[in-house]
């Protein structure tokens, strides 16, 4: 590798907060909204003009993990400040009945637009700030385990932002990342899960295609079987919107030329996925139209603006989330919330599903505060990481990935921190039990209550 000698350079100080939250995917949404209502002063970070992270810019358009199969019974499980969000995505008309997925589960639809407005209103109304089009491109330290400033790349040039805490929700742990903190990636050797293009079609005949999607792996099979088409993997989610003209399409698998998954924090590899996606899509449309009834005259509708990163950093915190507190329903003292979703592991050419018992289990397992907390040998003390690069496994983050967890452990970070602001104290030092009293007020249901789970239906 050569190098370049960048000559140093006086960054002007953009502004001076109290909690500045990296990324506005589904857990930034949460942490900047939780954190400003809580008294702080925030700003919100996000690289593109929009909120709603692998929600909106990766065309995910799907809410899992809000709900939990309760003995037999599916409830909706993700409560607090997320209910919020939800009704004003309702209100826009724009968030789904929920859907049954495999007889076992709920998820929601929703309108990528209206999510897009419901999540900038909650923001904005909180009384956050937020910096739109600003990439985070690293951090200074103090030298004494603290984060002092994070430098942005803006149409105005670089800047630096101060705070006296930080939440990561990058997704990719970048600050985390620079600020030294451990991370993972994948199983150990190097398998993080695969990521997927999605696309939206349009112009499909509703009352033909009816209810395709349960047919779709079948046609694929014998497409393929029949020497026709090729495809990257087997597990194609396919599935109408709010409007049933228009279906997304979650089919495409990007690899790097050794058959391993395409890394989302290699530029290299990015852009060669992106390319090799869209390929995909379009011999995706060839198929769709040839066989599958209703889709004769379907178009691409929409591609999303970035591929689909379902794992890149997850951080080594004080409690690492595993397979089995996700399959066992684990209880933590220290409990945030819930997660409800199973293990959803995106393997080479295939998607591996496993879930808690049926009706035996209660379906959800607790998330500890400890998977939002850097471990201590880190030495790093005002830096938070909430989202699908928190402290799990490669098989927990399968799971508690998905959006409803994320909002979860988004509230709770962006609780915590204005919390310790509030009291000049370290964040290490709030009591759970405090925490968990505020995160009770805001709604949140813990899962310390089996009976409260019955209380909230959807
Ligand atoms: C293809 C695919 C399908 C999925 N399907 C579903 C589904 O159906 N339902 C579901 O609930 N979940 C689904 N998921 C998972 C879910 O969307 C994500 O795991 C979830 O969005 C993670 O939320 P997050 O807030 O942790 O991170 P992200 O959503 O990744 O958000 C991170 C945000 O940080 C910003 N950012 C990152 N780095 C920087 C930087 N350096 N500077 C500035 N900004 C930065 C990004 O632009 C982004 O807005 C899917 C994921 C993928 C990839």
């Amino acid at each position: 590798m050569e190098y370049v000698q960048e000559p140093a350079r006086r960054v002007p100080v953009y502004g001076e907060y109290d909690v500045a939250v990296l990324g506005g995917g589904p857990a930034g949404i949460l942490a900047a909204a939780t954190a400003a209502r809580q008294g702080a002063r925030v700003l919100l970070i996000e690289r593109y003009g929009f909120l709603g992270g692998m929600g909106s810019a990766a065309g995910v358009s799907n809410f899992c993990g809000l709900h939990a199969n309760v003995h037999g019974e599916i409830r909706q499980v993700v409560h607090g400040t997320t209910d919020e969000l939800l009704d004003r995505m309702r209100r826009l008309d724009g968030l789904n009945d929920p859907h049954l997925i495999f007889g076992k589960i709920h998820a929601q639809a929703y309108d990528i637009a209206a999510f897009k407005c419901a999540a900038d209103e909650l923001v904005r109304d909180s009384g956050a700030h937020v910096l739109f089009h600003a990439l985070a491109a690293g951090a200074a330290m103090d030298g004494q385990g603290a984060v002092q400033a994070l430098f942005l790349e803006t149409k105005s040039g670089r800047v630096a932002v101060r705070a006296s805490r930080y939440i990561d929700c990058s997704g990719d742990a970048d600050l985390a990342n620079w600020a030294g903190i451990p991370y993972e990636k994948g199983t150990g050797h190097g398998q993080m899960l695969y990521p997927t293009l999605m696309f939206k079609v349009g112009n499909v005949d509703a009352e033909r295609a009816g209810e395709a999607w349960k047919r779709i792996p079948e046609l694929m099979d014998a497409a393929e079987a029949a020497g026709e088409f090729h495809f990257p993997r087997r597990g194609a989610i396919v599935r109408p919107q709010k409007h049933a003209y228009e279906w997304r399409v979650n089919v495409t698998q990007l690899t790097q030329a050794d058959g391993s998954a395409a890394d989302g924090t290699d530029a290299g590899s990015l852009a060669a996925a992106e390319l090799e996606g869209r390929k995909q899509v379009v011999d995706y449309l060839r198929f769709l139209r040839a066989k599958v009834p209703g889709f004769e005259n379907a178009y691409v509708l929409d591609i999303a603006p970035q591929l689909g990163i379902r794992e890149t950093r997850r951080i080594r915190g004080e409690y690492c989330l595993t397979k089995d507190d996700v399959l066992n329903c684990a209880d933590f003292d220290d409990s945030i919330g819930v997660n409800g979703w199973p293990l959803e592991l995106h393997v080479a050419g295939d998607v591996h599903w496993m879930w808690p018992p049926i009706p035996e289990s209660r379906g959800y397992n607790q998330l500890p505060l400890r998977m939002i907390v850097p471990c201590r040998e880190s030495g790093v003390d005002n830096v938070l990481v909430a989202g699908r690069c928190a402290s799990m496994s490669h098989e927990g983050q399968s799971a508690a990935r998905v959006s409803g967890s994320c909002f979860v452990m988004g509230e709770a970070a962006g609780v915590l921190a204005a919390m310790s602001v509030e009291r000049g104290a370290g964040m290490r030092s709030i009591p759970a039990a405090e925490l968990q009293a505020v995160l009770r007020g805001n709604g949140v249901f813990l899962g310390q209550d089996p009976a409260a789970a019955g209380g909230r239906t959807d």
